[in-house]
């Protein structure tokens, strides 16, 4: 049946000022704009006072795993997110030879969680897209090929650099994955086994994703006092592979950094006055999130988690650990020295037991259990076997204004799907924008940040059909009350879903009415290289 949203005003996604008119929907396309009348065979929808947009693009997604046990991905579509982007920050879920199953699953668990109940020998990236299919998510799903599987799958988790053939064997798996419909390949430089990775062979790989057009997006190796270097080192990449490059995350974490921001600014203006096709999202907070096992040094993840957690149980160790975090290595980004103790908070474990850790930071957690900061965080990750995830305050709110003005700009989640206290971000990352930033302080329009949210996204990623609202463009819809849209979820109190999202339309299909959840899924997987023209 055909759809007739009437009344509303269109913002299509270009950034063009909005303008009153109707959107006709037919076959999961927008078939028409403009003065349609309704007749009787149309399902009309009254949009008035409404804002009708394309839906949100979330180009730092981390539903991975939590697709196939929840496949409406509902804080996602809750917030008019209608397509996402999974394979982030180098560690994914595919490729997975089945040799590393076991630990793989615990270097996942605190980032996406961890499940008994999938299968976990799909092997390579189309046969986990397969799965996500089966599962028949509620909203679109691309998929990157990780920087950190494809080395696992060529040399395995150690802590050295490729030979001339491994090197080789790990191009042959970007292509096969590309092959596969992956969108690009993601890194993230300060996990493992990612940070055991050279420039060179990210050049190598690049080059490879620059063949099909695709994005090199990379979690840096460092975002904190080594920022500066991380970032000519991205840049050289793009420079030497032609690759496109997005930065995921975009940020400087630390206090003490601060102060570099200018230097961040210029060499982003340097990259793009090279010729460098430069781009970046970024969740609109002072904190980030991401698993407690980043606190400890890179040593204690040499081999894999099987042996973090060897190494967790021995004393002489952990004394090193500590005084590695004291004293710092360079190179390397130390959370415990650029937040905090006091700023760093757990926010997910996966038994019962450990509940009571949730929401407390390392100092408290100390205090609750009797010991020492440093032994307390160590004995919750082993007890947890990594599955531990946390949020950490690093930022200040002048940065977050100053890249979310940037052209380069693009709005993500980067949301963890973990029980507990997951990031507020989860949920409200894209009407905080709308609520905070262009209602109430005024740093983006309207149309800037809807742009940012749908086209500017699109077109980084190569997105065909998506985007905008445009005569045979593809029907995913958001409409949201531009008064009273907002995020409502806090640190203390993150489970909470945003106001003034009205409906979200997924590929022609109601999928959020007047705010409540249908239950209808009609979200497809998208494979780079099989986009309709
Ligand atoms: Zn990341």
């Amino acid at each position: 049946m055909k759809k007739l949203l009437m009344g509303g005003t269109i913002v299509d996604g270009s950034g063009n000022t909005g303008y009153r008119g109707n959107v006709l929907l037919e076959d999961g396309k927008i078939a028409a704009l403009g003065n349609i009348q309704p007749s009787g065979d149309m399902e009309v929808l009254d949009v008035s006072g409404l804002v009708v947009a394309p839906g949100f693009i979330d180009t730092h997604s981390h539903s991975d795993l939590d697709v196939l046990l929840h496949p409406q991905v509902i804080p996602k579509v809750m917030q008019g997110i209608t397509t996402e982007i999974l394979g982030q920050d180098g560690i994914s879920m595919a490729p997975l030879p089945r040799q590393y199953i076991s630990s793989w699953r615990k270097n996942l668990a605190g980032l996406d969680g961890d499940s008994d109940e999938i299968s976990w020998e799909y092997g390579d990236t189309d046969h986990y897209l397969n799965l996500v299919e089966k599962a028949r998510p509620g909203i679109n799903e691309c998929y990157l090929v990780p920087h950190g599987n494809i080395r696992m799958e060529a040399m395995g988790l150690d802590n050295r650099l490729p030979t001339e053939d491994e090197r080789k064997k790990m191009c042959d798996i970007t292509r096969r994955e590309m092959e596969a419909g992956a969108w690009g390949l993601s890194t993230g430089l300060i996990y493992m086994p990612c940070a055991y990775g050279d420039s060179d062979e990210l050049v190598a790989m690049s080059k490879v994703v620059a063949e099909y057009d695709g994005c090199f997006v990379v979690h840096q190796r460092s975002e904190a006092d080594a920022i500066l270097d991380s970032m000519e080192e991205v840049i050289r990449i793009g420079r030497e592979s032609g690759v496109r490059i997005h930065w995921s995350h975009f940020k400087v974490c630390g206090k003490k950094n601060w102060d570099k921001v200018e230097k961040v600014m210029e060499l982003l203006e340097k990259a793009k006055a090279e010729g460098i096709r430069v781009s970046f999202d970024q969740y609109p907070y002072i904190a980030g999130s991401t698993m407690l096992g980043v606190i400890l040094p890179p040593w204690v993840h040499n081999g894999g988690t099987n042996k973090v957690l060897e190494r967790l149980k021995d004393p002489s160790l952990r004394e090193k650990m500590v005084y590695d975090i004291k004293h710092g290595i360079p190179g390397w980004d130390n959370f415990v020295d650029f937040a905090g103790l006091d700023r760093i908070f757990v926010a997910s474990v996966k038994n019962h037991k450990n509940e009571d850790a949730v929401g407390l930071n390392l100092i408290e957690l100390g205090r609750l259990r009797g010991k020492d900061a440093y032994e307390a965080a160590f004995d919750l990750l082993y007890e947890e076997e990594n599955a531990v995830g946390m949020v950490d305050f690093y930022g200040q709110e002048e940065h977050v204004q100053r890249f979310m003005k940037l052209p380069e700009m693009n709005c993500c989640t980067d949301g963890l799907l973990c029980p507990g206290k997951p990031h507020p971000r989860l949920y409200g990352a894209f009407p905080r924008i709308l609520g905070k930033y262009v209602r109430e302080d005024k740093v983006l329009t309207l149309e800037e940040a809807v742009y940012k949210m749908t086209k500017k996204p699109a077109m980084t990623f190569g997105l065909k059909g998506r985007g905008e609202i445009k005569e045979n463009y593809c029907a995913d819809l958001t409409v949201f009350d531009p008064k009273t849209i907002r995020d409502t979820g806090t640190f203390e109190d993150p489970v909470q879903f945003p106001d003034g999202i009205a409906y979200v339309i997924v590929n022609g299909v109601t999928t959020i009415d007047r705010g409540r959840h249908t239950e209808r899924r009609a979200g497809k997987v998208l494979r780079k290289n099989r986009q309709e023209a």
